[in-house]
């Protein structure tokens, strides 16, 4: 049997261990879990803490603890803990020992020899250190890999041919952006560029600051260290929920007392929000990947695939803001946080002469989302295709989004679930479709939660909550990952031509998603529907008169009453003339 070589991502907020066995990748878990945050501290009687207990008591005990050894690495000078001090390579070597331990349990043997992973930016004093923590912790260090290579690895292990890829990695605290040029068997990094100071930890300091800005507006000024950290954890938290749904409750239960009477912090966060919030952030990493893209002397279009690493890229900003830059869809099947410990293992299990085949994982092969109004290339429509779990996402998964009901007293909505790919959603396939009933006759822009719950067994829950009631109804569609036979591909692409040919179509309309602008109601018929997309049309021309110049006003001004016209007079042919010249204009208004 081939020697067992572990594959070591030692990272500045995380670091995991795996292993090659039973030809798959195995991330093997201790005691915190597959992810040993990288922490070591002093207890109380000067025992040594490492990973979760370590982190613990990092915000009350400071002095005592350690975190993000890995940004002085390959610096001569000590760090102190306690009342002693120690080389950094000395404090990652109680994480790498604290790993092997991990590894060995695991394995119910000793283990003595690594691949242990750097930043592709990592000088070669700092790969020396990290080499001489691996001795120091007892591990054979047989190869030092960067970062982004052992990630490609784990996308591209069985790659043949040519090929250029981006690894953008986003974690706690360190941003790289790396381009990774593939020739047959070798990988290579060619460009690297990255900010030591950026990441996840960045987020949560804007939400803890609107968390502190509560605080106060509550007239707490002097906050307790205990109550800080909570606050912290709650950031984060609230930062991972606004990843997979558009709002997040922040609850802490006696968080702090005034008078003796205890108070509860509660605050709601909405994604959009939070997404204003960091975008100066994300700005910052775009401006990397094209400083990235200009060392490597390639253009976007050149690049053949994104590769996602590192947590902070669950951010949906991040993987949306990737695929308006680069027009194509980044990457993130495997664990952002995993993979590159994953691709630690594969070299490992190559170095002790292994065969190594791709990494697996269950992922959906199609988009499922619903249709909303919006525009689709500047033209109004009832059909845009909202997506809402995209292609390639592993399973199991859940995800939802907000939406708008379109007009006043809005009583019923009606959710169309779609698979596919097309902005488009008639030519996408409906795999079902429900009605929720009885809202509650609020004004427009009343919020509708969409939510999809897709399992490994290719069963998709489909509910829609009104926000503001909690009035719930769900449908489960069984078997959407079974590839669908040609018969019902033909059927579906029939029905989807007669639909475009057809005049009256019936259905309720869909509400507005969150993101896009637009308004309508509930029509039965498409001439109700023409009315009902004609109002919303009328109500976002005016929320964008102040938008719009002197001649574009007036010319807006006399469509829309040619509009109300046409409504009044029920000429389908004149409003439909009017409404594309006014969607025309808002089109250019909006972009
Ligand atoms: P890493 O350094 O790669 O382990 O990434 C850790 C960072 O990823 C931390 O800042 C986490 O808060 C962040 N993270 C983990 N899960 C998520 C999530 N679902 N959404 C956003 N950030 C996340």
């Amino acid at each position: 049997m081939a020697e067992k070589i572990l594959g070591i991502d030692l990272g500045t907020t995380n670091s995991e261990v795996a292993i090659y066995e039973n030809g798959a990748v195995t991330i093997i878990e201790g005691p915190d879990g597959k992810l040993l945050p990288s922490y070591v501290g002093l207890d109380d009687h000067d025992n040594l803490l490492v990973g979760g207990p370590a982190m613990n008591q990092f915000v009350v005990y400071p002095e005592r603890t350690i975190k993000s050894i890995k940004r002085l690495m390959g610096q001569a000078s000590p760090v102190p803990l306690g009342d002693r001090s120690y080389l950094p390579q000395e404090i990652s070597a109680m994480i790498l020992r604290h790993l092997k331990n991990i590894a060995e349990t695991y394995l119910g043997h000793s283990v003595g020899k690594a691949v242990i992973t750097v930043p592709a930016f990592f000088s070669d004093g700092q790969r020396q250190a990290t080499r001489e923590a691996g001795q120091m912790a007892g591990l054979d260090v047989v190869k030092i890999i960067n970062e982004p290579t052992a990630a490609t690895l784990v996308y591209e292990s069985s790659h043949k041919g040519a090929k250029k890829v981006l690894v953008y990695d986003l974690g706690g605290g360190t941003f790289d952006v790396s381009v990774v040029e593939l020739q047959d068997d070798v990988i290579e990094v060619i460009a690297s560029h990255g900010n030591n100071h950026l990441g996840g930890d960045d987020f949560d300091a804007l939400i803890e600051k609107v968390l502190m800005a509560k605080l106060q507006e509550d007239n707490f000024t002097d906050i307790p260290l205990q109550a800080k950290a909570r606050i912290r954890r709650a950031a984060e938290n609230a930062k991972k929920l606004l990843s997979i749904q558009p709002f997040a409750l922040v609850e802490e239960e006696y968080l702090l007392t005034r008078d003796g009477v205890p108070y509860n912090f509660s605050i709601e966060l909405a994604r959009q929000q939070y997404e204003e919030l960091i975008t100066p952030l994300l700005d910052e990493t775009l401006d990397a990947v094209h400083l990235v893209l200009r060392d490597a002397g390639l253009t976007a279009s050149e690049i053949d695939e994104i590769l996602l690493v590192g947590g902070s890229t669950r951010t949906p900003l991040v993987q949306e803001r990737l695929e308006r830059e680069f027009g194509m869809a980044p990457r993130f099947e495997v664990d952002p946080d995993l993979c590159v410990a994953a691709g630690a293992a594969l070299q490992a299990a190559m170095i002790s002469g292994e065969e190594v085949r791709a990494v697996l994982v269950d992922v959906t092969p199609y988009t499922f989302g619903t249709s909303a109004i919006g525009d689709i290339d500047g033209r109004f429509t009832i059909d845009k295709f909202v997506p809402i779990i995209k292609k390639n996402t592993p399973v199991p998964v859940t995800r939802s989004e907000v939406f708008y009901t379109a007009v006043d007293q809005q009583e019923a909505v009606e959710i169309k679930v779609y698979q596919g790919e097309a902005e488009n959603a008639l030519e996408n396939i409906e795999v079902g479709n429900f009605l929720v009933q009885g809202l509650a006759k609020r004004p427009s822009g009343s919020e509708i939660i969409a939510k999809f719950a897709l399992d490994s067994n290719g069963i998709l829950q489909v509910s829609a909550i009104e926000k503001a009631t909690g009035l719930e109804k769900s449908i489960t569609i069984d078997n959407v990952m079974s590839d669908l036979s040609r018969d019902t591909l033909a059927a579906a692409r029939d029905k989807i031509r007669k639909l475009f040919g057809e005049k009256d179509r019936e259905g309720q309309e869909p509400p507005r998603p969150g993101r896009d602008a637009g308004n309508a109601a509930e029509p039965k018929t498409m001439r109700n529907s023409r009315r009902v997309q004609a109002e919303a049309l009328i109500e976002k021309a005016r929320s964008l008169f102040d938008k719009a110049g002197e001649d574009d006003r007036e010319d807006m001004i006399n469509l829309l009453e040619i509009i109300g016209q046409a409504l009044a007079e029920d000429d389908e042919d004149l409003l439909q003339e009017n409404m594309d010249e006014l969607s025309e204009i808002i089109f250019y208004l909006e972009s």
